[in-house]
């Protein structure tokens, strides 16, 4: 079959792989029809994660058909139609009891690997690296889902791949992002990042309630498209974001801040806040901060900063003295998106979002190289990838 696989750092190629094969009971087969490039599948790309090696297959967001199922799997049959969560889970341990689905024990074979570099594991996630389990990505015309008893939802006919593609991640990553902000009538919530994950979160802000969403970038393309949203947007590149934030918030700050960047945050040389002592105040060392930085900095006293840009390593110079100082309290995490693909689906259902908003660019998987070139360096336009294998 046909996959896109990582070749080296900045290269990915489609290539012929062998076809998946059933390993255990609880597996599935699925065919995908539809599958999209994320930003995290740039952290690889970019070489920020040391665990995946060429040849790896990439790619956590798919859908398609299921073709074959093992003796474990009793709610699914060949012919049904699926989107399938990116983090794997057994749906039975002491974190997937707890619905931390990207947490599950059971699901990252390579669990030692991850534990030397974060003192515990996460679970395995598809086409992640050999940290998160060396699972065979979703960004090929077919691929074996472990625990399909437990990820998978059925979809009905009716509605089309696009409206519920985003179920198996960035949907779900956004809804949680905003529901982790504990957001109450009246908030405002800013968002760093206008990727596909800060404007579903600008969205899902609004579904749980918020007054007003503040979203941050550089890319006028990409703030226009959160502005669909309902919500407000600054270009750092034109405004001191501290300044305005402060302005349109009565001196305060917002009420939760999200951080969608990740580690590849556009700042041209290591930004950090200072203690300026001439001044006694805190003064930014570059005019393009760390989006987590400055996040924390904007916040609101007793506020939270939510944080679903992936980090990988260690992020020094964390300011925890504000965090400590002021209150505030800092939440994070690989979605767990099994416990949102439902009550997001009925919401889908019933017309209240349509997640399909964030798609720019269309092309068969074949294309995979040219959509991670546009998807990367943000060029015509790009906003989010849809490859049809
Ligand atoms: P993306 O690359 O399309 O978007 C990132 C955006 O951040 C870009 O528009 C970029 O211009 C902007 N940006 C860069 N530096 C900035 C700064 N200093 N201030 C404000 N904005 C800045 O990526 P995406 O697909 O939207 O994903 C966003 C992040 O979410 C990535 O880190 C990705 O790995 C992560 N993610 C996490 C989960 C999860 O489960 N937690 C799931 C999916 C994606
Ligand atoms: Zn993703
Ligand atoms: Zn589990």
């Amino acid at each position: 079959m046909k996959a896109t696989v990582w070749t080296g750092r900045n290269s990915v190629e489609v290539q012929d792989v062998p076809d998946p094969a059933m390993l255990n009971a609880r597996d599935a087969i699925v065919r995908v029809t539809s599958t999209a490039i994320c930003g995290s599948d740039l952290h690889l790309v970019d070489g920020y994660i040391p665990t995946v090696k060429k040849g790896d297959i990439l790619g956590h967001e798919f859908m398609g058909e299921v073709v074959e199922v093992g003796p474990g799997v009793r709610n699914l049959r060949p012919g049904d139609r699926v989107v399938v969560p990116f983090p794997i889970a057994c749906g039975a341990c002491f974190a997937c009891e707890a619905e931390l689905y990207s947490l599950c024990e059971n699901s990252n074979p390579n669990a030692g690997m991850a534990e030397k570099l974060m003192g515990h594991s996460p679970a395995g996630i598809f086409g992640y690296s050999h940290m998160l389990g060396g699972f065979p990505g979703g960004q090929a015309e077919y691929v074996r889902v472990p625990f399909a008893d437990v990820g998978p939802i059925k979809i009905e006919d009716d509605l089309p791949d696009e409206k519920v593609l985003f179920l198996s991640d960035i949907f779900p990553t956004g809804f949680m992002a905003a529901e982790m902000c504990a957001i109450r009538p009246g908030q405002t919530i800013a968002i760093w990042g206008a990727g596909p994950v800060g404007q579903l979160a600008a969205a899902s802000a609004f579904l749980l309630g918020a007054d007003r969403v503040i979203v941050i970038d550089r890319f006028p393309y990409r703030l226009k498209r959160a502005q669909r949203t309902g919500a407000e947007v600054l270009d750092y590149e034109e405004v001191n974001v501290l300044d305005a934030l402060r302005d349109m918030t009565g001196g305060r700050g917002p009420d939760a801040c999200i951080e969608a960047v990740g580690m590849e945050a556009h700042h041209p040389t290591p930004a950090m806040y200072a203690y300026d002592r001439s001044k006694q105040a805190a003064r930014l060392e570059t005019e393009r901060p760390y989006a987590l930085r400055e996040a924390i900095m904007a916040c609101r006293n007793g506020g939270v900063v939510s944080v679903v840009g992936v980090y990988g390593g260690f992020v020094d110079k964390f300011p925890m003295g504000t965090v400590m100082n002021r209150s505030l309290t800092i939440r994070a995490g690989q979605c767990h998106v099994q416990r949102y693909m439902r009550p997001l689906l009925d919401r889908i259902r019933s017309g209240e979002i349509d997640p399909s908003f964030v798609i720019s660019h269309r092309m068969p998987l074949s294309e995979a190289p040219r959509g991670f070139e546009l998807f990367k360096h943000k060029q015509d336009e790009c906003n989010k990838v849809v490859l049809t294998p």
